[in-house]
């Protein structure tokens, strides 16, 4: 830490810390502080005590609440960086001294929480997520299980795993993307669309301590993957290279991905109270997504398939824009060509595909423009985007580039969805 004056030194502030024994490393704080306030190392994310000016914005979208605790500190004692990434639980707030308490007070009082010199740059597409969700969503349950529940973990069983991605040429584990069936038996677990769940793979890490959880999209609808049955099912792609293509077996991936039907896992969650879908007759849902991003569409898409035959969203839209590489990587390819056009309408966009130029996400939206159009200043429609982080910019791109192009002001259309709960990012 670095401070400039004994006044400054001295001063009584709300350092801003995150809990590192429920914190699931999602990266979403991270990539929704609009200051880079928040960095990350493999033990914990952090946040910097010379940058965070406590606007907030990272607090609703943190799936665990982890993100959301304070610290009374003297500035030239705040936590450091270093420190904070050594945590492997909270400090307890220290006893400071009582003249220090009463500036604090005096601080509080004018709203001074943090440190508000600290300029506001927006600069993470990330900050254009809603964190409410569409005014029609059921209500979610969240954190049932974790650290800090009554039960820090629920038993599931695995009931299915299935490849759901063609094996390529490279061999049999690339692109290995695995459809997995977990039971929760007598267990509560109540999870809805756009939710997500936690895994703990077993073992330890190199510090001789339990894997932190690895969080999963639900595939699955409300009522379970097989209706009426307490089970969810997850779609994880086994990691074998990390962000920098350098070889890797990801820990939690690949024993999802090995798991056979029979095994335990322990799960924590339910994550997620924003990436839900609306429930009222009418509502229109755009889905954008690249991989296992997939995920939460094939749960939407399942519950809509599951409620068509009731006539409530007779006059709703589904629309999906799938991206992938090549087919061979497309999850649920096969399933997703047998649903009927009456009920969605999928653009596909294959990068890799030999013979064929090469499409991205955003260049099947923009050959869609003409729909989607109507559906960007439509307040019923909800647009969803899921997927590889790379994808987003280029996302928001094509949905800025759609609104410009046709005389309507981006920023303002945004802001709008997003206060409505109309547009909703998750990429990791
Ligand atoms: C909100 C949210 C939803 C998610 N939903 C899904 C889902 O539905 N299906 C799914 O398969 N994954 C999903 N993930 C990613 C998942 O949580 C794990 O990060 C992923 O499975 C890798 O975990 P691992 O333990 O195998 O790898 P780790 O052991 O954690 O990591 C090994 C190395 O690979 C890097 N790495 C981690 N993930 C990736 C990746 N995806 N690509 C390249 N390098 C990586 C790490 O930085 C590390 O260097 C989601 C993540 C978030 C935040
Ligand atoms: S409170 Fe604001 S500035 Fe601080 S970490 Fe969260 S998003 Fe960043
Ligand atoms: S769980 Fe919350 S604090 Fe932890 S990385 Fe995710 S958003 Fe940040």
């Amino acid at each position: 830490m670095t401070t400039s004056s004994p006044e400054a030194s001295s001063a009584v502030f709300e350092q801003h810390v995150i809990d590192p024994e429920i914190c699931i490393r999602c990266n979403t704080c991270e990539a929704t502080c609009p200051i880079g306030a928040i960095t990350h190392d493999d033990n914990n994310y952090v946040v910097d005590a010379d940058k965070c000016n406590a606007c907030m914005a990272c607090i609703a979208p943190c799936p665990t609440g982890s993100i959301d605790n304070w610290r009374t500190m003297l500035r030239d004692k705040a936590y450091s960086l270093d420190e904070q990434l050594g945590w492997e639980e909270l400090p307890e707030q220290q006893v400071i001294e009582a003249a220090a308490a009463q500036a604090c007070a005096a601080a509080n009082g004018s709203g001074d929480t943090g440190n508000a010199s600290a300029p506001v740059v927006h600069t993470g597409t990330m900050a254009m997520s809603a964190t409410v969700p569409p005014w029609s969503a059921a209500t979610p349950y969240t954190q049932l299980f974790g650290p800090k529940a009554a039960q820090p973990v629920a038993m599931a069983k695995v009931v299915g795993n299935q490849r759901v991605t063609e094996a390529a040429a490279h061999g049999a584990e690339d692109n290995d993307t695995h459809h997995v069936v977990l039971d929760f038996g007598d267990t509560p677990m109540p999870l809805l669309e756009g939710q997500s769940i936690g895994i703990i793979a077993p073992g330890a890490d190199g510090k001789g301590r339990p894997h932190q959880p690895r969080q999963y999209s639900i595939a699955s609808a409300r009522n379970g993957e097989r209706p009426g049955y307490n089970n969810a099912s997850i779609t994880v792609k086994r990691v074998l290279q990390d962000h920098n293509g350098n070889a890797v077996r990801g820990v939690a991936s690949n024993y999802v991905c090995d798991l056979q039907v029979g095994d335990t896992v322990q799960v924590v969650g339910p994550f997620g109270a924003s990436f839900l879908m609306p429930n009222h007759p009418g509502s229109h849902i755009v889905m954008i997504c690249t991989g296992t991003g997939s995920a939460p569409m094939r749960a939407m898409t399942e519950w809509r398939r599951r409620e068509a035959k009731t006539g409530k969203f007779a006059d709703s839209q589904l629309l999906l824009f799938f991206g992938a590489r090549s087919k061979t990587e497309l999850p649920y390819f096969g399933p997703l060509q047998k649903l009927p056009t009456s009920l969605i309408t999928t653009h596909l966009a294959l990068s890799r595909e030999s013979n064929q130029p090469k499409r991205y996400v955003q260049d099947a939206m923009l050959e869609q423009a003409a729909a989607l159009l109507p559906l960007l200043t439509n307040p019923n429609a909800y647009f969803y985007v899921c997927g590889l982080k790379a994808m987003e910019a280029g996302v928001l791109h094509a949905l800025e580039h759609i609104c410009t192009q046709n005389g309507l002001d981006w920023p303002n259309i945004s802001a709008e969805m997003k206060a409505k709960g109309r547009l909703h990012l998750e990429t990791y």
